[in-house]
């Protein structure tokens, strides 16, 4: 039989468990979501005051220069580069992800001129799904997206294939595709390889450059700490910089957005990515939620989330297998990131009873409990004590009330 006191001499011994620290979260709470919200550095609030005090309600506009407020895309995506295997001027932080995911696919589908498929799998994430329709409709039915099984991706990429748009990461089972395959399979057909990288980019080691991936988007606000609605990120390979242009040609992607010109010229470089003005105060707590979770290096990262997922699914199968549960996340760690999903019936109910009780995972359709193990935040006895909450809530049918049944929008 094992014991709490197990998972308290694991925490123990972790080598990261300082820091901890670095994060605000409340006594009492067992943060499995840090998947989906990254939990608040302990250093943002007073960052943030700085700009709002010290540099807007002080230097007001001139904080644009004083304070290098205009390099922030590209010093926060400099920083969030480190992280995901690209070497310099190859990454902004800008708009979300899912306006990022539009600006790369249009500049994809205009570097293949006369191919028309843009091909992903049926299970990817729908706002990468619902971009690439919306771009279709927009191009008058010329382009289509093209929806496979994973089985059948390989062989459904051909010389229609413009753009390959895969998750690094699946969403639902924290599976972890083979992204240097898969990209050259998509270069073997002549086509170009878009990676979403929401779910593995700050927890595990990613190698855009090495894979030679051409175009690659990430999420400011679950593993990067960044703050709920964080700025995203985007890369382009350095290959295809002055090859493709973003059909959402803003001033700040122009190469002299101050000469005011009455024609768009790009920015030479990723800068031509950028749109809008930056915003800075989002941008600047991303910056900080970066550096609190870059200290620990992306290796220890990733040591520590397959340690406590391992532990995880060793107390699941103990403990929750004859409850219903079934684990839906792969059991070799080398194909996991840093979640694991348990598949239930009655998940629903299930998850809403747990948060009730302060254990807070998510739940994703169609049965799916959802628990994510950030490294920095996440102690070995959470995982246990998540364990403990589930059998308690099985045992008791305390999930099976009508206000566990009642959908929040947001789950
Ligand atoms: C979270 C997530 C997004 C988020 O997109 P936003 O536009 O930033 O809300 C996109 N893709 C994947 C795979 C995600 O997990």
């Amino acid at each position: 039989m094992r014991e709490r006191s197990d998972a308290l001499t694991l925490d123990a011994g972790d080598p990261l468990a300082g820091h901890r620290g670095h994060f605000v979260l409340p006594d009492g709470i067992v943060y499995l979501d840090g998947n989906s919200l990254g939990a608040l550095p302990a250093a943002l609030p007073a960052r943030l005051d700085a700009v709002i005090h010290e540099q807007w309600g002080r230097d007001l506009i001139r904080s644009w220069n004083r304070h290098d407020w205009i390099d922030l895309p590209v010093r926060v995506g400099e920083a969030a580069a480190a992280l995901i295997g690209a070497g310099p001027g190859q990454v902004v932080a800008a708009d979300s992800t899912s306006v990022n995911l539009f600006k790369l696919l249009a500049a994809a589908l205009d570097a293949r001129p006369g191919r028309t498929v843009i091909l992903s799998v049926e299970d990817n994430f729908p706002t990468d799904l619902y971009m690439a329709q919306g771009l279709a409709r927009l191009l008058g039915g010329e382009v289509r997206l093209r929806l496979v099984s994973e089985p059948a991706l390989e062989g459904a990429m051909d010389e229609d294939t413009a753009v390959v748009m895969l998750s690094h990461v699946d969403f639902r089972t924290g599976r972890i595709r083979d992204m240097a395959a898969l990209t050259a399979a998509a270069h073997r057909a002549g086509a170009l390889a878009l990676w979403d990288l929401a779910h593995s980019a700050g927890v595990l080691p990613v190698a855009l450059d090495a894979a030679e991936v051409d175009l690659a988007v990430g999420c400011g606000y679950k593993y990067l700490c960044g703050g709920p609605g964080a700025p995203a990120f985007l890369y382009v390979a350095r290959r295809l910089q002055d090859r493709i242009a973003s059909p959402l040609s803003g001033w700040m992607g122009h190469v002299a957005p101050f000469a005011f010109d009455p024609a768009y010229r790009p920015a030479p470089g990723v800068c031509r990515f950028l749109c809008g003005t930056p915003a800075v105060l989002a941008m600047t707590a991303l910056e900080v939620g970066v550096e609190t979770i870059s200290h620990a290096g992306i290796d220890r990262l990733r040591a520590k989330a397959t340690a406590l997922t391992e532990y995880f699914i060793t107390l699941a199968d103990e403990r929750l297998r004859d409850h219903g549960f079934e684990l839906a996340s792969p059991r070799d760690p080398a194909d996991r990131g840093a979640q694991v999903s348990l598949r239930h019936a009655e998940g629903l109910p299930i998850m809403a009873a747990l948060v009730a009780r302060d254990v807070i995972g998510d739940f994703r359709e169609p049965d799916i409990l959802r628990f994510g193990f950030a490294p920095l935040t996440t102690r070995f006895v959470d995982g246990w004590d998540a364990v403990e909450m589930l059998v308690e809530i099985m045992e008791t049918r305390a999930w099976d009330r009508p206000e566990h049944r009642r959908r929040p929008r947001v789950t």
